[in-house]
Parts: C-alpha cells; sequence; structure tokens
C-alpha cells in the first residue's frame, strides 16, 4: 500500500515536471517550429571559407532555445550567420573564436530569423579541425 502510493506519487511528480517543461519550452518559442537536429538538412550542405567579422551570442532554435556562439563569415558568396554550438557546450570545450580568423566551414544551410546561415558540422581553423555535429545533425561535442 505504501510502495503503491510512493510509485504513485512518483509517477505525478513525473508528470508534474513533464507539463512545468512544456510550459517553459512554449516561453522559448521562436517563429521557426523547428529546433536543434530537425534544423539539418543533410541535401543543403554547403562548404565556404571566409573571414570571421563578429561573433554573437544569442538565444537559438539550432541550439534547442539556448544561448548559442554565433559567427558572421564573409565569404566570397557573401555573408553567413554561422551557428556553432551552445555557448555553455563551447566553454566546456575552451573553443574560442575572435574576428579576424580564418575558417572553412561545413554544413547545413539554414534561415534563422531571416538571416542566411550554416548549421556547422564541421570547422576548420589553421591546422585544427573540429567536429561540431555527426552528417544527421546531430550534437557531438559534449560540455
Ligand atoms: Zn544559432
Amino acid at each position: 500500500m505504501k510502495l503503491s502510493s510512493l510509485i504513485l506519487g512518483g509517477v505525478v511528480a513525473v508528470a508534474v515536471i513533464a507539463v512545468l517543461m512544456a510550459v517553459l519550452g512554449v516561453s522559448f518559442h521562436t517563429p521557426t517550429s523547428l529546433q536543434g537536429a530537425a534544423l539539418y538538412d543533410p541535401s543543403k550542405e554547403i562548404k565556404v571559407q571566409g573571414t570571421v567579422t563578429g561573433v554573437e551570442e544569442f538565444d537559438c532554435p539550432v541550439s534547442e532555445g539556448e544561448l548559442g556562439v554565433h559567427l558572421t563569415l564573409k565569404t566570397t558568396d557573401g555573408t553567413f550567420q554561422v551557428h556553432l554550438a551552445p555557448s555553455r557546450i563551447l566553454q566546456g570545450q575552451r573553443l574560442a573564436f575572435v574576428a579576424g580568423d580564418q575558417v572553412q566551414v561545413l554544413g547545413s544551410q539554414v534561415r534563422v530569423n531571416g538571416k542566411k546561415g550554416i548549421i556547422v558540422r564541421e570547422l576548420v581553423r589553421g591546422r585544427d579541425s573540429y567536429i561540431f555535429r555527426d552528417p544527421a545533425g546531430n550534437l557531438l561535442m559534449v560540455q
């Protein structure tokens, strides 16, 4: 009897947490309904290279509403907003970018907030290369 009420209590607690998460999720809502890896379209992959002209952090659907790091990348094909990964992950990896960095980016084209962008799968800077996502767009880096 006590055990069953304990289990029931656990189920109720899980349900309450699920509802809370759903409610909190709504506050992160952006015009696009897709988030994270769902935004990654392997058929839209491109490779560009250019110069980083700015680094920006903002809440982004690519990072599932989390604060994400973005590069403004000037290339011969125009300027792209490059979506890297959630800020906490880059901090955990001690990975930072600055204006003036020369980088090569492979990733899926995406449009967020009306800006032409790329979700990075692989990035090369100098002799270093970084794998951010698998071919399906799932984030490989961990905190
Ligand atoms: Zn982003």
